[in-house]
């Protein structure tokens, strides 16, 4: 028996002539915490409403520990889903709310209460039982829909951009209790956002879905250090993007001559086949760039006059003018300290790497 808990095959859905998501192959493991991220319109909701039940597929297949669910309808399924807006009955209690899926799977009345209140527990919610969902926060009432779909156990739980409705730091504490609740109950998940921070903080694996296809499957970091595409680069976070010609190559290692200042300096390959002579794109990410006095000696580097210096919290950040017309400012990123060392704006740095630190993406 295979360990995936889910399994698309060739999925794929067409409204007329448009192609909401292009035959679609992806293995979600049993316990993993899978994002679908991407923009807006990239097929994020096709694929969850698919795998749902929702929606049915032109072509493919959804299989859950196996069997094959494709045309079944979704209450057949071992499903939960949470949604942005959270759904609660009005006019139940939270208690009644959560206890309904369980009535509805003809479960005995004080085992669907005792259940429900296991279930509040699990939320950190016992106290609001006997309450209105009118009641309770945007976030309580979020708490409640999770809890609402986790009190059946289903082997797999779908959430589609679940605290979207709710502002940046009751968002940041969300993601962590939905973190600790997936740990605690060992549940797949597949959850839908279009936010790069919210999927890098909580995924086992990111799945980046563009125009309505994959454009990369794998770890956080793997995306984040080691992207297949510019599209990858640039969707998750800053980075500096330089471009240059393969000089030579030596295993992962390969020599890039730069475009700007004629420098040449190394990266690792991202995995896709590179030959020398072809064009490519290095990818720095801020903080992997060491910083320091023009001239300071060292490896190959970059200099630029400093453009300006911002502190965003718990980042400070600097500007680099590379003297190159219409070229995009290079981005030095480093932890704030209380003792930083000060730089004048308009002094000349240099921007030194490691090879380690920077990906070749060919184009
Ligand atoms: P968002 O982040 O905005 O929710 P998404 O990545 O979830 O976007 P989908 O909702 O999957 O994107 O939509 C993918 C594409 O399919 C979009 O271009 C959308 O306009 C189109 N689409 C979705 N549903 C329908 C429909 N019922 N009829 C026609 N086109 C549709």
């Amino acid at each position: 028996m295979s360990s995936s808990n889910l399994q698309i095959s060739g999925l794929g859905k067409r409204y007329g002539d448009f192609v909401a998501l292009a035959p679609t192959h992806l293995d979600v493991a049993r316990g993993e915490f899978l994002t679908l991220l991407g923009p807006s319109g990239s097929g994020k909701t096709t694929l969850l409403s698919l795998i749902a039940g929702l929606a049915q597929p032109d072509e493919g297949q959804v299989l859950i520990d196996g069997a094959d669910v494709t045309y079944g309808a979704p209450y057949e399924r071992d499903i939960g889903m949470v949604f942005q807006n959270y759904a609660l009955f009005p006019h139940m209690s939270i208690e009644e709310n959560i206890a309904f899926p369980l009535k509805m799977r003809k479960v005995p009345a004080a085992e669907a209460r005792r259940r429900a209140m296991e279930a509040l527990e699990m939320v950190r919610l016992p106290h609001v039982a006997a309450r209105l969902p009118r009641e309770l926060s945007g976030g309580q009432q979020q708490r409640i829909a999770l809890a609402r779909c986790m009190v059946y156990r289903p082997a797999i739980i779908l959430m589609d951009e679940p605290l979207g409705a709710l502002d940046k730091k009751l968002r940041d504490q969300m993601q962590l209790e939905i973190k600790r609740i997936h740990r605690e109950l060992g549940t797949t998940i597949v959850y839908v956002t279009h936010d790069q921070e919210e999927a890098m903080t909580m995924s086992d694996r990111i799945c980046l879905m563009n125009g309505g296809a994959i454009e990369q499957l794998g770890t956080p970091a793997d995306l984040y250090f080691r992207p297949r595409t510019l599209f990858v680069a640039d969707f998750l976070g800053e980075s500096n993007l330089l471009r240059g010609i393969v000089d030579s190559i030596d295993g992962d290692t390969l020599s890039v001559k730069l475009e700007r200042q004629g420098v040449t300096g190394l990266a690792l390959s991202n995995g896709a086949p590179v030959r020398a002579g072809q064009q490519v794109t290095l990818m720095l990410r801020p903080q992997n760039l060491r910083i320091s006095a023009a001239g300071a000696g060292g490896g190959p580097s970059l200099t630029g006059r400093l453009l300006d210096v911002m502190v965003t919290g718990s980042l400070t950040k600097l500007y680099l003018d590379p003297g190159i017309a219409d070229a995009e400012p290079i981005v030095v990123a480093y932890p704030t300290q209380r003792q930083a060392e000060h730089y004048a704006i308009g002094q000349s740095l240099s921007v030194s790497w490691q090879a380690a630190d920077a990906v070749a993406i060919p184009e």
